[in-house]
């Protein structure tokens, strides 16, 4: 009996371990698997638009389906921090979030020992959705940070596009941080990002979830809003309240209020989380999903795409910065920091992908 519960246990391990792999496949290469997206869909249309409209930052919808007007650059560099996949053209924000993420930049420099960071994608430049990579960061209220520290030197833009991912897990063991890779510093980095009050939840694996839950010995208070999901484990997502004064932007339940060290982080640690979906009952057709349209936006998309643009990239960069480097923006790059393109496997818990 022990020897069969053993065996079956290993079993557990593979199959969930095969799961990971699965999971850090859509994470990591996700713009190699995906179809591209119909002509006329949303993700083809916000995602072939260079430049942000005119006007006033507003976020329109929800994190997952909307977009947004007004919106500013990060730019390229700054003392504490360097944006990643320039290609992309994905550093684009509402304002509250640049600001954080300088914000959060500098004190992490200053205080966590964190030189500066790395910055992956935030949202197009009208927020919509992407053809690649992320369910959510429609709205320029998402962004996603290296667990890598900025170096000492600026990145050439050759080096931003083909610097490779570390991840924080252990290989060939599941769910486990790599303690030759872990560092304190990334613990207080992830605190500091969830100490203001403006950030709604930090996404990152269910490894350093637990990882953090078992050894942070500061003030717990925003443990809570770290939240395990699937991929993650090479950059962490930080997602903002809707700003005040934002009248069209629709807001995520808040997180509980207790850690979330407790029962729902124990979940991602039993073999449902990375069970394979379930075959479609015999005779059923799988139903395909249909693709997202603008007309499945909030209405005021539409506006945002017919809206005139502003002059220029620099004429939008947060603080008047005229760092752009010259790279032709272009919706043809693979993803590579993909996260909530979740895995099609298994049911998935309450703080999940619906509302990623
Ligand atoms: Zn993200």
């Amino acid at each position: 009996m022990a020897l069969h519960t053993t065996r079956t246990f290993q079993t557990f391990l593979k199959l969930a371990f095969a799961g990971m792999l699965g999971a850090s496949l859509v994470a990591g290469d996700a713009g190699a698997e995906e179809k591209p997206p119909s002509p006329g869909s949303a993700k083809a249309i916000f995602g072939s638009v260079s430049l942000p409209s005119q006007g006033v930052a507003q976020p329109y919808g929800f994190y997952a389906k909307g977009c947004m007007s007004g919106a500013v650059a990060l730019p390229t560099d700054g003392p504490t921090w360097q944006v990643m996949r320039i290609s992309r053209n994905r550093r684009w924000g509402n304002p509250a979030m640049i600001s954080l993420l300088e914000r959060l930049s500098r004190d992490a420099a200053r205080y966590d020992g964190w030189p500066g960071l790395l910055v992956g994608d935030i949202s197009q430049p009208r927020g919509g959705p992407m053809f690649n990579g992320h369910a959510s960061h429609q709205i320029g209220l998402d962004a996603d940070i290296w667990l890598t520290p900025m170096p000492a030197h600026p990145l050439s833009i050759e080096e931003r596009e083909t610097l490779p991912f570390t991840t924080m897990l252990q290989k060939n063991a599941f769910l486990t941080i790599n303690p030759s890779v872990w560092t304190e510093s990334r613990a207080r980095l992830l605190m500091r990002a969830a100490s203001y009050p403006q950030v709604e939840r930090i996404f990152v694996n269910p490894a350093i979830k637990k990882k953090m839950c078992d050894t942070w010995t500061g003030d717990r208070t925003n443990l809570g809003k770290l939240r395990p999901i699937y991929g993650h484990d090479s950059h962490f997502h930080i997602r903002i309240k809707c700003p005040p004064g934002t009248t069209a932007c629709k807001p995520q339940a808040p997180v509980p209020a207790d850690d979330g060290c407790g029962k729902s982080l124990a979940w991602w640690f039993t073999k449902e989380p990375w069970a394979p979906p379930k075959p479609p009952k015999p005779g059923t057709k799988p139903v395909k999903p249909r693709e997202v349209m603008v007309s499945d936006l909030p209405n005021a998309c539409s506006a945002v795409l017919a809206a005139p643009s502003v002059d220029s990239i620099q004429a939008a960069t947060f603080g008047g910065a005229a760092d752009a480097p010259a790279v032709a923006p272009t919706a043809a790059v693979p993803a590579a920091a993909s996260d909530e393109g979740l895995p099609v496997i298994g049911p998935v818990p309450d703080d999940k992908p619906s509302i990623e």
